[in-house]
């Protein structure tokens, strides 16, 4: 059977790029890039160009990249380091619709006695960023970091990023984005958005799991995560993943070249299949604010089903996406994302979130849209929820 992979929010595919440019690092050229010797040496150039891969993606330069495990490991990093140099400083503003690597962070660190702003969203997903200039005036002495994603994993709402970064550095306070999800689907500059840190991840983009990077604005004070070794100028200890950073630099270029076709064709197909399938089901709706969304993404509701049970279904026609509840805590309660946004909860049960990549066909979203109707059909003439 043919898989129609549609959960590139997920993860994705390692481009065949990534792969050819990444073979020789894990047989033979398996050397130590801070070894004096050349044959290491000659790795460490190799990364080194990888570092500036990253950094033209997001217009940084190369120094300010330190490439960590995965984006996770960003996110921490960046929110640890301003905390240990700012000790004086107790509040920390993110927003309710966080990934976990940073809402469970946030969660742990207010338990353990700091002060936590969490900015609502309203229905559309869009940030109430009156309340977060209002903390910021009110209480900018005392924040010790602003981290705010940059575009939702759910959802694909972006937030202002460049005002906030503005607002923030106006005010002299550190500002953290996880940008994981934005990188190589939209533009992100850090020249024209001031963001002090930016945490981007390899497997959103074609490159593989277990590899990611940290922007660190150069003149910003920082505090390695990892203690250790000397590597990556002291800002992360442990040797360095040399394939996959290789890998991680290919998929950067990749990216860049990209985002055209992102913006265009792909912005093109995501439209094609939303409009396909609000069309041709009944009771079906878009969560997030529709023009101010990632081109790739499409979460959509179906009332008076189950999410898990839509995914089974298609999953038996080779279609993969995900759903809109808590997966990963096995519960079936609709996700921390979409309850933020106050969506109905019969509403919010049957959401499926549809993320497309360069990969995907036109013949693929035909498939899906022929396929959804009796799948929905079927589960509808079964739940008791539906009103005929
Ligand atoms: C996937 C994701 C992460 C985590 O990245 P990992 O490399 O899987 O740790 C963080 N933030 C967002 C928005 C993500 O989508």
């Amino acid at each position: 059977m043919n898989i129609v992979y549609t959960d590139n929010n997920a993860t994705t595919k390692v481009a065949p790029e990534v792969v050819e440019e990444m073979m020789p690092y894990f047989a033979d050229l398996y050397g130590n890039p801070s070894s004096m010797h050349s044959f290491g040496g000659n790795v460490g150039k190799k990364l080194q160009e990888a570092r500036e891969r990253v950094a033209d993606l997001i217009n940084a330069s190369p120094v300010e990249i330190v490439f960590t495990s995965c984006g996770t490991e960003s996110d921490n990093a960046a929110i640890m380091a301003a905390l240990e140099l700012n000790p004086e400083k107790k509040h920390i503003i993110t927003s309710v619709v966080e990934h976990p690597a940073v809402k469970n962070l946030c969660s742990y660190l207010e338990k353990k006695g700091y002060e936590l702003t969490c900015v609502p969203v309203d229905r559309e997903g869009r940030l109430d960023t009156e309340l977060l200039y209002d903390t910021i005036e009110k209480k900018a002495d005392q924040i010790a970091i602003i981290s705010l994603m940059w575009a939702n994993n759910e959802t694909g709402v972006i937030f202002p990023v460049e005002k906030i970064a503005k607002k923030a550095a106006e005010k002299g306070i550190l500002f953290h984005t996880d940008a994981v999800q934005a990188i190589g689907k939209i533009p992100v500059d850090v020249q024209s958005s001031p963001v002090d840190m930016l945490s981007l991840s390899g497997h959103k983009i074609h490159a593989p799991k277990g590899i990611a990077a940290l922007y660190v604005k150069k003149g910003i004070k920082f505090a390695p995560f990892l203690k250790g070794g000397h590597q990556e100028k002291g800002r992360r200890g442990g040797t360095e993943n040399t394939a996959s950073i290789i890998g991680l630099g290919k998929a950067s270029e990749l990216a860049k070249k990209h985002l055209n076709e992102m913006d265009t064709r792909i912005r093109g197909l995501r439209d094609y299949l939303e409009t396909g399938l609000l069309a041709k089901i009944p009771a079906s709706s878009v969560n997030g604010e529709r023009n101010n969304r990632l081109p790739n993404t499409l979460s959509i509701g179906f009332d008076a089903v189950e999410g898990e049970s839509i995914l089974l279904l298609m999953d038996q026609t080779g279609i993969c996406a995900s759903s809109g509840s808590a997966c990963t805590s096995g519960s079936l309660d609709p996700s921390h994302v979409l309850m933020a946004m106050k969506v109905p909860f019969e509403s919010a049960h049957g959401t499926i979130r549809f993320s497309l990549s360069t990969y995907n066909t036109k013949e693929e979203m035909d498939h899906i849209i022929a396929t959804m109707p009796p799948i929905i059909k079927r589960l509808r003439d079964m739940s008791p929820f539906w009103k005929k």
